[in-house]
């Protein structure tokens, strides 16, 4: 049965979900004599969740960039709300923009304050008056419960906080889409509920995600779908709560085996 194990977010909006917003399709990456990314086939409808769950090395993080285009890729096509993901330009600038990536490492601006970290983007590209870039900053800060750090520098913040900050800054852009890569993984212990929690509301809000993660809470909680990826290949796809009791594949029991 695939409707089983009512209770999660990821269960309760599976529904309404709405038409694809990410679709890479025949993705195909080499670095090198390396096959980073195999055939890859994906489609991300919007609201959607999906945790993609994988081996060091197995090209997750090489996945998030190409759907970025921080990577190019060498065949296939990647399209975001059913626009090829353009070569560069102004085109490329404002397709990227409907794609907001947080990254493991805090890369906030260490030079900025808190709040000039979060109205940047906003101010520069999108060109947004600064006194309603700082409003929305400001209302983005409380929604992930740092307003009141809004004049530090993120060297005041613990990773915790820095983390919930570079999540307001990617959401200031107003992307259709959000990237997590891993984002709980550098990481204290005691901070990494801190940030899944503001994941796990962005997820019951409706947000599209694609999210690397080992966290399993969270795939329960919140995704609609885990993707499995081993060597450059989609291995397996299934339910959050069929992936991690039952996975079929044998890579995916041996790698759950090391990390349960
Ligand atoms: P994951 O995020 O799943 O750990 P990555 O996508 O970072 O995997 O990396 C997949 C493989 O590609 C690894 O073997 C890594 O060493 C290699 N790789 C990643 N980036 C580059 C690069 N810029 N040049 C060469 N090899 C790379
Ligand atoms: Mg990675």
């Amino acid at each position: 049965p695939d409707d089983d194990s009512p209770g999660s977010a990821g269960e309760a909006r599976s529904e309404e979900l709405g038409d694809p917003l990410v679709e890479l399709v025949d993705v195909n990456k080499h670095f090198g004599e390396l096959h980073v990314l195999q055939d890859i086939n994906l489609t991300v409808r919007r609201g959607e969740v999906l945790v993609v769950i994988g081996p060091s090395g197995s090209g997750k993080s090489t996945l998030c960039r190409a759907i970025n285009r921080l990577e190019t890729i060498d065949t296939g096509e990647i399209r975001i709300d059913g626009e090829a993901l353009p070569e560069e330009g102004r085109a490329l600038a404002r397709l990227r923009s409907d794609v907001g990536m947080v990254f493991q490492a805090f890369n906030l601006f260490a030079h900025k304050t808190i709040l000039e970290n979060v109205t940047l983007g906003p101010t520069k590209v999108r060109r947004e008056k600064s006194k309603a870039a700082k409003e929305r900053a400001l209302g983005l800060l409380d929604r992930v419960g740092v307003k009141n750090q809004a004049g530090k520098m993120p060297a005041q913040l613990s990773g915790g906080q820095q983390q919930r900050v570079a999540i307001a800054r990617a959401l200031a852009m107003q992307p259709k889409v959000m990237l997590f890569d891993e984002p709980t993984s550098a990481l204290d212990p005691e901070m990494i509920n801190e940030v899944l929690d503001v994941m796990v509301a962005l997820a019951k809000e409706g947000m599209t995600m694609i999210v690397v993660t080992h966290e399993m809470g969270f795939a329960r909680k919140a995704a609609n779908r885990v993707v499995f990826m081993s060597d450059g290949q989609i291995v397996e796809e299934a339910h959050p709560e069929e992936f991690f009791t039952a996975p079929r594949s044998e890579r995916a029991k041996d790698f759950l085996s090391k990390i349960l």
